[in-house]
């Protein structure tokens, strides 16, 4: 077959997709193949292995919410996508009988455990790696299944792109030396684009854990409890540096800001002696003092001194 007529063959099945906006069934799959789309043009998935990953789940959210207020759900359609014989699974190793006999999967949890990754046929791979196919397919699903939000899925879609683009560059910001004195952003955008961005890159780095607890909590639809945190406060330095930056969970965040903790120069937690606290001993700040934060697998995205230095003076009580 001619390219041609693979595209047009496939736009024919993904737009055959079983969505009942009459009885109010959201349109799950569709919103699935548009957030893998999305995620295949930032360069996020290159290889015909599709994870459901925390960076599926954020996009796929994005998405959602600005078509349906129901509650959203990325188990559901990554696993029954399959019955369209474009999409497979690929098992983890001592689940391949259990993937078998399973007719449903609701929650992310049960999908992450049983499946390893979903993939395409390759010759579908193919046309989505493609741009001009790959917009021609994404085009054909918004006519087709959200023909009634296609302003809104337009602005996303711009968006996405312009967050991509912030978080890629901040993170290739780390090539240069970092200056805590100098502002750094890479262009000027909104804030909502400019605060998404930085989460990206700084969650690509630390993979939604905690660099103080280690705390990586998930819901069971993959929302994660960190949260992305300047080191220097974005109101002082107006940087998006990557170095300037660490992932938090909300209780470490709150306490990092408040100044109740901080980071050594050798990378290790100080807890503020200006703190009342009460409770369980291994939940107390004082129990993280010397404990080393989980770093960057790349020396080059360590957090900055000159940053960690500016927290111990100026934000941390001592
Ligand atoms: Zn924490």
């Amino acid at each position: 077959m001619t390219d041609n007529k693979i595209i047009q063959k496939y736009i024919q099945e993904l737009t055959d997709l079983n969505i009942d906006k009459a009885s109010g069934i959201a349109p799950h799959q569709p919103i699935l193949l548009l957030s893998i789309i999305e995620l295949i043009e930032q360069g996020k998935v290159s290889e015909n292995k599709i994870n459901p990953s925390a960076e599926l789940y954020e996009t796929f959210i994005r998405y959602w919410s600005i078509i349906t207020d129901r509650e959203p759900n990325l188990a559901m359609p990554f696993f029954h996508l399959k019955k369209k014989g474009f999409w497979h699974h690929q098992a983890n190793p001592e689940f391949e009988k259990a993937l078998q006999v399973t007719t449903q999967i609701k929650t992310v949890t049960r999908l992450r455990e049983i499946i390893a990754y979903g993939y395409f046929n390759d010759d579908l791979f193919d046309i989505l790696k493609q741009p001009e196919s790959r917009e021609l397919i994404r085009q054909s699903l918004i006519e087709k299944y959200f023909a009634d939000r296609k302003q809104e899925i337009a602005e996303l879609i711009i968006e996405e792109y312009k967050i991509g683009e912030y978080s890629q560059k901040i993170l290739e910001q780390v090539r240069n030396a970092f200056s805590a004195g100098e502002k750094f952003i890479p262009f000027k955008t909104n804030k909502s684009v400019r605060k998404a961005a930085f989460r990206r890159a700084i969650m690509s780095i630390y993979d939604y854990t905690c660099v103080v607890c280690r705390l990586h909590i998930m819901t069971l639809d993959n929302v994660s409890v960190t949260e992305a945190a300047h080191i220097i406060p974005f109101s002082v330095s107006g940087n998006d540096d990557v170095r300037n930056g660490i992932s938090l969970c909300h209780l470490h965040h709150w306490t990092f800001d408040k100044g109740l903790i901080s980071l050594n120069n050798d990378y290790t937690v100080i807890v503020s002696d200006l703190l009342v606290e009460r409770g369980p001993d291994p939940l107390l700040l004082k129990s993280l003092i010397g404990s080393h934060i989980l770093l960057p697998r790349k020396h080059e995205e360590y957090p900055a001194q000159e940053a960690m230095e500016y927290h111990r003076e100026k934000v941390f009580n001592k």
